[in-house]
Formats: C-alpha cells, sequence, structure tokens
C-alpha cells in the first residue's frame, strides 16, 4: 500500500490480504474475520483503515460504527491525497467536483441498499425516495457551482503563476510515479528539517524546500503528487488540476523506478501526462533512473542508462549516483551564462525590479523612452524573465479571495 504512505500523517502498521469468495453485503466480511480483524484493530490502536477494492456505503457505515475507525476505498484514499496536495484554486476546485460525483454514485448506491431493505419491510418508495432526490439535486447544485467557479479560475490561472514566479530561485519539480522515490530523494536533498524555519519559505507549502545543492546552487525543490497506476477516471481531471505546478518549474526531474516490472509503460504514462499539460518542450526533463542499487551491476539497463544523455542511473536510499545528478541539475539550470543587452520600457519596472533581485544586471543607462541594461544570466533567467515580461500586470482582483 505505497499509495497509503502518500497520505501525511499515516503511519503504516501494517496490511493483510483478505480472501472474499463472497462480499457480505452488510460488513463486507464474514463474522469470523470481523472479530479478527476488530481484535487486531483494537490491540494495535488502529485509526484509519484503507480496503484495496469497492466498499460499498452501507458497509462502510458498518464497519465503521463496529470498529470504531475511519474507512476509506481506494478512491476515497486517493481523494484524500489530492485533497491534501491541491495547492491551486483550480486544483482544489477539481478535487472538491470528483469527491461530489464520487458521493452522487454512492448516494445513489446507498439508497439502492436500503431500499431494498425497506421494500422487504414494505415501505416502498416513500421518504426514502423523497431524500435521495433531495440529496442528489443538492449534490448537483453544488457541482454546477464548482464548474462555473473552475471556468472563471481557468482564466484567472496566470495570477499563480505570477506569484511563483517571483519565488528567486529557479524551481525544480520531481514527477514520477507514486512509489518511485521522490519523497526519498526530495528528504535526501532537503535534508532534516533545517531549511524548515526559512521565513521567506514559510508561507510554501512543505512539499517545496529552499535547497542548496553541493555546487552552491539554490533552488526550490517540490514534490508533486505521485502518478497513480488505474486511477479511477472520475479523479483524472482533479490529478491532472493537482499536478498543474509542474508547470511552473524550470526543471523537471523525472524519478522512476527502474527495477520495477512496468518502468518503461510508467514513464510513457508520465510523458504523455506532461505532453497534455502543455510542458512537452518548454521545461528541460532530466530522467532518475531510480533503485538502481536494485540492480545487478552487469544489468543491461545501467548500460544504456550510461549511453542516453539526461538519464542518470542513481539511488535516493543509498545516495549511489546522485552527485551525478546534483550536477546535471546544477549544469542545466546554471550551466551557461551569457550577457544580453536590452532596452526595456520604462513601464517595465516590475520586471527591472526582477533583473535586480536577481543580480544579473551588469550595468544601466537611461535613454529616453527606454532602459538600457545589459545582464550577465543564465538560460533559467532569461526565460523567467520572458515570461514575465509577456504577462499582463497582476490585477487588485485576487480569484483566491473569491
Ligand atoms: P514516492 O511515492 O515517489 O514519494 O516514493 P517514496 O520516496 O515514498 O519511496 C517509496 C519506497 O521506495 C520507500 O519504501 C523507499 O524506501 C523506497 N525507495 C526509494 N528510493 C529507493 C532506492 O533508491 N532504492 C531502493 N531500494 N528503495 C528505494
Ligand atoms: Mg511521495
Amino acid at each position: 500500500m505505497a499509495l497509503a504512505e502518500a497520505l501525511p500523517g499515516v503511519n503504516l502498521v501494517g496490511g493483510e490480504i483478505v480472501r472474499l469468495p463472497r462480499a457480505h453485503p452488510g460488513k463486507l466480511f464474514g463474522s469470523g474475520k470481523l472479530e479478527e480483524l476488530k481484535a487486531r484493530i483494537q490491540a494495535e490502536e488502529i485509526e484509519l483503515v484503507l480496503i484495496d477494492g469497492p466498499v460499498s456505503p452501507v458497509q462502510q457505515r458498518n464497519l465503521e460504527r463496529d470498529w470504531k475507525v475511519k474507512l476509506l476505498d481506494r478512491t476515497g484514499l486517493i481523494l484524500e491525497i489530492f485533497a491534501d496536495r491541491a495547492r491551486t484554486r483550480e486544483g482544489v476546485l477539481q478535487v472538491e467536483l470528483a469527491a461530489l460525483s464520487y458521493q452522487r454514485t454512492r448516494l445513489v448506491r446507498a439508497w439502492t441498499h436500503l431500499e431494498r431493505q425497506r421494500g422487504g419491510l414494505g415501505f416502498v418508495g416513500g421518504p426514502g425516495e423523497t431524500q435521495i432526490e433531495a440529496d442528489r439535486r443538492a449534490i448537483d447544485t453544488q457541482m454546477v457551482r464548482l464548474r462555473r467557479q473552475l471556468e472563471k479560475v481557468a482564466k484567472t490561472r496566470e495570477l499563480h503563476r505570477e506569484a511563483r514566479r517571483r519565488v528567486p530561485y529557479p524551481i525544480v519539480a520531481l514527477v514520477g510515479y507514486t512509489n518511485a522515490g521522490k519523497s526519498t530523494l526530495f528528504n535526501r536533498m532537503t535534508g532534516a528539517e533545517v531549511m524548515a524555519k526559512d521565513m521567506l519559505f514559510a508561507s510554501l507549502d512543505p512539499t517545496m524546500r529552499a535547497v542548496q545543492l553541493p555546487g552552491g546552487l539554490q533552488v526550490i525543490l517540490s514534490d508533486t503528487v505521485g502518478f497513480i497506476s488505474d486511477l479511477p477516471t472520475q479523479l483524472v481531471a482533479a490529478f491532472r488540476a493537482t499536478l498543474e505546478e509542474v508547470l511552473e518549474a524550470d526543471l523537471i526531474v523525472h524519478v522512476r523506478d527502474i527495477s520495477h516490472p512496468e518502468s518503461e509503460t510508467q514513464a510513457e504514462d508520465v510523458e504523455s501526462i506532461l505532453d497534455e499539460l502543455g510542458v512537452a518542450n518548454a521545461t528541460p526533463r532530466i530522467e532518475v533512473w531510480n533503485k538502481a542499487d536494485l540492480l545487478g551491476s552487469d544489468d543491461p539497463r545501467l548500460t544504456v542508462a550510461a549511453r542516453t544523455p539526461g538519464v542518470f542511473p542513481a539511488s535516493a536510499l543509498t545516495g549511489q549516483g546522485l552527485e551525478e545528478v546534483f550536477a546535471a541539475i546544477t549544469e542545466t539550470l546554471d550551466g551557461a551564462r551569457t550577457i544580453a543587452s536590452m532596452d526595456l520600457p520604462y513601464s517595465e519596472g516590475r520586471a527591472r525590479a526582477w533583473l535586480h533581485e536577481q543580480g544579473v544586471v551588469l550595468s544601466e543607462d537611461p535613454g529616453e523612452a527606454a532602459m538600457h541594461l545589459t545582464v550577465n544570466w543564465t538560460a533559467t533567467q532569461r526565460r523567467r524573465f520572458e515570461a514575465l515580461l509577456s504577462e499582463p500586470a497582476v490585477k487588485s482582483d485576487d480569484p483566491q479571495s473569491s
């Protein structure tokens, strides 16, 4: 249950496979298993039970009551992870929308079950049906409202990027499948909690951290929400919205579990989603072939990695190969500095201030219509500056507060 560990605060104490030749409609498990699990839950003071399979709302309610725990099925867990990781207004709305549509289907199933029971007892139709209709209508109304908000948010999406762009260091985003080793790499790179108290970044969320690479380059490292195999289709939009932050990245580090039998397919998934998000060619990318410690030293994959530019076999666990990864990040972000001259209109005061913040201005010479500037910058800084120029200034109507 690698997925479970993606939810902060979850301390996984164990798991087991339960064969269910016949799922009990009311409580999922047979009575023997129910008692056995209950004893374990009490003995180990378990508060959360995850079931990797379908659980009906009725089963959920009964088990939660019997075991005195919170219970989530797979979709429920993924929704929790996304809700925890959604940062943009759009991401939050998309996750809420997915949660509602999930609730809506469960509502139907819950009542189908109850109605059958009622039918047996002679209460056909009546209050049950009225209630389900009312609940369904309430959810539909809420979904319509969310969709409208989403339309508005998409238009003002740029405001958020603008805020990110003011972060003075290049952003490095770790992407990849859940369990590939992103968090392990993130923790290794950021080391303990050293930078956590840094005031400048206190406002950033815990999955973003300022890091100084061995060569001295400062970057913001961002641990993104992981790809999940067999993602329920109703969650796809929410997943994409949650991953949108990679659009802000100056460099994408694709972390792959190279020891995984489906590593190739997973990599294709990641690439195609990144393409669909629109990060295709704009953002430089490197691949870390992680968990190389699990391969034999004569494994052909290591030979392939050595031959392929932009690919680095490494182990986030043992640290092997990471120096090369850090060097590649530095090289990509800070490699060639170039000197450029430009005439910057006086109306671009914001962009000019940004150049000064970055410490790249070599000289400034006021002209009639524009400021003549000479700068010494990296490719990343040039890209960020150009993006800053092409954007409208931030307006006062902040969508976050609406
Ligand atoms: P994430 O879902 O991508 O954030 O993956 P995690 O960082 O949580 O790692 C998932 C599991 O893989 C954990 O049990 C890690 O200890 C393990 N892991 C991560 N990197 C390596 C590695 O380089 N080698 C080995 N053998 N295991 C690793
Ligand atoms: Mg992780």
